[in-house]
C-alpha cells in the first residue's frame, strides 16, 4: 500500500479485536485438511462444488465485506472508493456487490451497458481497470427497474455463484458490497466465506445511524465475523475555501462508538458535494485529480485496513 498510511491511536488501544492475517490464514490452514475430506452424506456434485469454492476462495488473500447498520449512510460509495484506492495503490482488487434489492455498484462505476460474459466455465467478471475486476447481480438482470423478488435461498445461491463461479483469479482483496441492515447477504457472505471474512461498518455520525450500528457489529459478533473496524462517512465538511472542518452533522459517533464497541475506528470521510456528482456520473471520486481531503482520507482509510489485515505479502 502507498507509504502515507497513519495507524491511528484507537487501533492500538483494542489488540484483542485485531483480526490478525496469522489467525485467518491460519484457521484456513487447519481448515484444508478437513476441506477436502469428503463429508458425510455429500453428493459427487456437493463436493466438487465445495471444492471449487475453496480453491477459489484460497486465491484470494483478504474478503472484506462492508456493512451498515442502515441505509444512505454510504456504504456503496465506500466500498466502491475503498476498491478502487486499494487498486490505484497496486494491489489486485475484486468488488462484488450482493445488494440483490439495489444494485447501486454498476451506477457508481458507469457500467451501463456492460454485460458479463462467461467462458464456458467461469463467470468473467467486468474489469473496470488493470487491477479492478467487478461483478454485480445488477449487471445480470435485464430490466433495472423489475421488482425481482428473492428468497433467502435464492439470494443464499447467488452469493454461492459469485463466489464460486466468478473467475475471480488471484486477488489481494475482495470488496463485498452488502445491502443495509443485519439480513440474508451479509449472513451468506459470512457462511461462504467462512474464517477468512471481516467486515468493516460505515455510519454517519448522527445518533440514530449509531444505533444501528451496534446492531450490526452484534450481529457480526453472532455469525463469527471479525469486524475490523468503523467507517464514519460524511464527518464533517472540510471547507473548500479555507480547508476547515465544520460539523454540520454531529461528529466522532463513529469514534466514540468504536471505543464502546471496542472495535478499531478506521477513519472519517468528511461530506464532499463532488462524491454525489461524481456517483451520478459514474466516475468513482479518488479516481479524479487534485488535492481533497476526501481522496486523501480515502487513502488514509485504504492504508489502515491494509495495515489491518497485514498486507499482501
Ligand atoms: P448506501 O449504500 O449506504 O445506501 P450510498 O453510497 O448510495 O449509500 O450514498 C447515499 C448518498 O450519499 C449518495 O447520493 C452519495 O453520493 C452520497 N454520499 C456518500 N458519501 C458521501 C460523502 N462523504 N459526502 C457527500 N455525499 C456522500
Amino acid at each position: 500500500m502507498a507509504s502515507d498510511s497513519e495507524s491511528p491511536s484507537s487501533l492500538v488501544d483494542h489488540p484483542q479485536n485485531q483480526p490478525t492475517q496469522a489467525s485467518s490464514s491460519d484457521s484456513r490452514e487447519s481448515s484444508s485438511f478437513t476441506a477436502k475430506q469428503r463429508r458425510d452424506g455429500e453428493s459427487d456434485k456437493q463436493y466438487e462444488d465445495r471444492q471449487k469454492l475453496e480453491n477459489r476462495l484460497s486465491a484470494i488473500k483478504h474478503k472484506i465485506l462492508v456493512l451498515s447498520g442502515k441505509g444512505g449512510v454510504g456504504k456503496s460509495t465506500v466500498a466502491v472508493n475503498l476498491a478502487v484506492s486499494l487498486a490505484r495503490a497496486g494491489n489486485k482488487v475484486g468488488l462484488m456487490d450482493v445488494d440483490v434489492h439495489g444494485p447501486s455498484i454498476p451506477t457508481l462505476l458507469g457500467m451501463t451497458g456492460y454485460r458479463p460474459v462467461g467462458d464456458g466455465n467461469d463467470l468473467l467478471q467486468v474489469q473496470m481497470t488493470k487491477n479492478l475486476g467487478v461483478m454485480s447481480i445488477g449487471l445480470l438482470v435485464e430490466d433495472k427497474n423489475a421488482a425481482v423478488i428473492w428468497r433467502g435461498p435464492l439470494k443464499f445461491g447467488m452469493i454461492r455463484q459469485f463466489l464460486r463461479d466468478v473467475a475471480w483469479g488471484e486477488l489481494d482483496y475482495l470488496v463485498m458490497d452488502a445491502p443495509p441492515g443485519t439480513g440474508d447477504e451479509p449472513r451468506a457472505v459470512a457462511e461462504l466465506v467462512g474464517p477468512g471474512a471481516v467486515a468493516v461498518v460505515v455510519t454517519t455520525p448522527q445518533d440514530l445511524a449509531i444505533a444501528d450500528v451496534r446492531r450490526s457489529i452484534s450481529f457480526c459478533r453472532e455469525l463469527s465475523l471479525p469486524v475490523i473496524g468503523i467507517i464514519e462517512n460524511m464527518s464533517g465538511y472540510s471547507c473548500p475555501k479555507c480547508g476547515e472542518i465544520i460539523n454540520i452533522f454531529k461528529a466522532g459517533g463513529g469514534e466514540k462508538l468504536a471505543n464502546e464497541m471496542q472495535v478499531p475506528f478506521l477513519g472519517a470521510i468528511p461530506i464532499e458535494p463532488e462524491i454525489a456528482a461524481s456517483g451520478d456520473a459514474g466516475k468513482p471520486f479518488v479516481e479524479a485529480e487534485g488535492d481533497s481531503a476526501v481522496r486523501t482520507a480515502f487513502s488514509n482509510v485504504a492504508s489502515v485496513i491494509a495495515d489491518r489485515l497485514g498486507g499482501t505479502d
